[in-house]
């Protein structure tokens, strides 16, 4: 016999589908689910006060443990009576086990049966997480519902790796539940298992049935997904497990996701969520919107009166025009990254509370499929054409949503004017504006902008059809790995550096979500003079800073002692005799880069004179 929290229950109480709403109560709230829960890392949901987070629907938000344990560390918040007392937040909070942020963010971890030694992203020192020791924090930050303790293994990890991250999950599972419980503190366990759905499974079954110390988990947590696998495929992992998930207990899907994500996750019956990009996509001028998602730094918005969403009844859209919003992004103002915060979290709190409705009329699939095609529709990011005015379709949905919403105040100076028209930007325009960014952050370029300035690249000059050409390319996890290379390359040419020149030769690696890496392949038996085919493989990566910059995107090319290292190459699947010309960091620009002084065109130009 096991015994429950106090005070915490979950109660179903409708079904559509394998869609379902509910509520959750704990000791700070009453929650209706499904639910999107904002993320407060350092405990502030960046910019937005505790009233703006409350104005977004939001009853739960969550606390990221690694963070805080790491500044001001968990006796200064239990001192001040537990993060929300702390932070002014008088509803429910959920705190990570701090695992996945060990796994992301910290350079150079050890991972053993025991715990997890790392060192701080912020001053190197030396940390060690254990499951015990993760239980202790967030019983001290105050958290309503608590973590179980996991290792995430990275997207499209192989097989023994998954196994040998569920054998460890499960132990470390078992001394979370052993560990002291917190009063009124609930406790989630989490499954992993990748996208392989017998694996998940048999994983689920662990979790779900494990009891230790007269305790069971309180709910159950789906981890390790959106971490690099395609897309297709983690939708369609929601709708072989969710169902199988106790019916009784709340399900939770960690860290995710789009728009897109959560109505597939919800359709397969997933009641809560959490996920840092509404809010840092917000920092970088990106909102999400019930047409779609909207890139306020393009040219576009200018002088657009409309509101960013026609159909939201957030204060950003009753108050601000798309042009006082882009001029604000534009400026990289403070306020612009606030407003636009608040609108993406409203708009996730308000996508879930029409689901919720959705579910209690028993109309979800329509309500999620309708929704879903008008968000494609008008995506203005990774179309092919960013400048293209809306189409019919996303007009007409605009002007149904705003005579929909007769209540809200809309009067013939809000209703959105036709977008004026911008030409394309002149591909001499291009070349004049082209410039190093090297403060880049998320998003990355998706996959079809790749592949469109891929295509361009491979038009560069390519002497006698010999394309000497190889781009490697490096992101998410994937960056971590580089950075145990450059980390490792650095030691072999300095085998007495310290651990924080190694920490911070790995940090390299984490400078841009994107990494791209151009080479020459020289051809030794051809007829083309070695400096011609690196200088052909320099065409390409030139092209490639271009491309990038025409989609909306910024880049700087470095090179330096890795560039020329026979490790690293060899790591990256080069040969010793290839010749790394670039390494491009690509992401988008965290602000404007200051203009840089360029020579005179006398200095360089000069006419012959015979
Ligand atoms: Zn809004």
């Amino acid at each position: 016999m096991t015994s429950k929290t106090e005070g915490f229950s979950f109660t179903e109480t409708a079904r559509d589908g394998h869609a379902r709403t509910g509520v959750m109560t704990t000791p700070r709230a009453v929650v209706h689910t499904p639910v999107f829960m904002p993320v407060g890392t350092l405990a502030t949901v960046k910019s937005q006060t505790p009233a703006e987070i409350e104005a977004t629907g939001a009853r739960i938000i969550l606390s990221n443990t690694y963070h805080l344990w790491v500044r001001p560390g968990p006796e200064v918040i239990e001192t001040m009576g537990g993060v929300p007392k702390f932070m002014g937040w008088p509803h429910a909070m959920l705190t990570d086990s701090g695992g996945f942020q060990v796994f992301s963010l910290a350079a150079l971890r050890q991972i053993d049966d025991e715990g997890v030694t790392f060192r701080s992203h912020l001053d190197g020192k030396k940390l060690r997480l254990t499951p015990e020791e993760s239980m202790r924090i967030q019983r001290a930050l105050g958290a309503d519902i608590a973590m179980a303790f996991d290792e995430c293994p990275p997207g499209g990890a192989e097989l023994p790796v998954l196994e040998a991250a569920m054998r460890r999950t499960t132990a470390w599972a078992k001394r979370c539940l052993l560990s002291p419980w917190r009063e009124g503190q609930a406790r989630f366990g989490i499954v992993q298992g990748g996208t392989n759905t017998a694996l998940r499974l048999r994983h689920l079954e662990e979790i779900a049935g494990m009891s230790a110390g007269g305790r069971e988990f309180d709910g159950i947590a789906l981890g390790g997904f959106s971490v690099g696998e395609p897309i297709p495929e983690m939708h369609r992992a929601f709708g072989e497990i969710v169902h199988h998930l106790p019916q009784g207990k709340p399900r939770y899907v960690m860290g995710i996701g789009t728009p897109y994500d959560l109505l597939e996750a919800m359709g397969a019956g997933v009641d809560l969520f959490d996920c840092v990009l509404p809010s840092r996509n917000a920092r970088n001028g990106q909102a999400l919107t019930w047409t779609g998602r909207v890139n306020l730094k393009q040219a576009r918005h200018k002088v657009d009166d409309s509101p960013l969403d026609a159909r939201c009844r957030c204060s950003t859209c009753a108050t601000y025009s798309r042009a006082y919003l882009h001029h604000l992004i534009r400026a990289d103002e403070m306020l612009g990254a606030r407003l636009v915060t608040h609108h993406n979290l409203f708009f996730y709190g308000a996508l879930c509370a029409a689901a919720r409705g959705a579910i209690a009329e028993g109309r979800y699939a329509a309500f999620a499929r309708e929704a879903t095609e008008t968000m494609r529709e008008g995506d203005e990011i990774g179309h092919p054409n960013v400048n293209a005015p809306k189409t019919a379709k996303v007009r007409r949905a605009e002007k149904r949503a705003l005579s929909r919403e007769t209540s809200s105040p809309t009067d013939e100076s809000q209703v959105a004017p036709p977008a004026p028209q911008e030409t394309d930007m002149k591909a001499m325009k291009l070349l004049l504006n082209r410039r190093s960014v090297s403060k880049l952050d998320l998003p990355a370029p998706e996959a079809d902008v790749i592949d469109r300035v891929m295509e361009a690249a491979l038009r560069s000059p390519d002497h006698g059809a010999l394309r000497p050409w190889k781009v490697v390319s490096i992101e998410g996890e994937g960056r971590t790995k580089f950075g145990e290379v450059l980390a490792a390359a650095y030691k072999r040419q300095k085998p007495d550096a310290s651990e924080d020149d190694l920490a911070s030769a790995a940090r390299k690696a984490m400078r841009a979500p994107l990494i791209l890496i151009v080479a020459a392949e020289l051809k030794e038996s051809s007829k083309i003079p070695e400096i011609e085919q690196v200088l052909s493989a320099g065409a390409v990566a030139q092209t490639l800073l271009l491309a990038l910059q025409a989609e909306g995107f910024g880049a700087v090319w470095k090179t330096g002692a890795p560039a020329y290292d026979p490790y690293v190459k060899e790591r990256l699947g080069l040969k010793a005799s290839d010749h790394i010309v670039a390494i491009l960091y690509v992401g988008t620009a965290k602000e404007e880069p200051s203009e840089q002084k360029r020579p005179k065109i006398k200095d360089v130009l000069s006419p012959w004179e015979g």
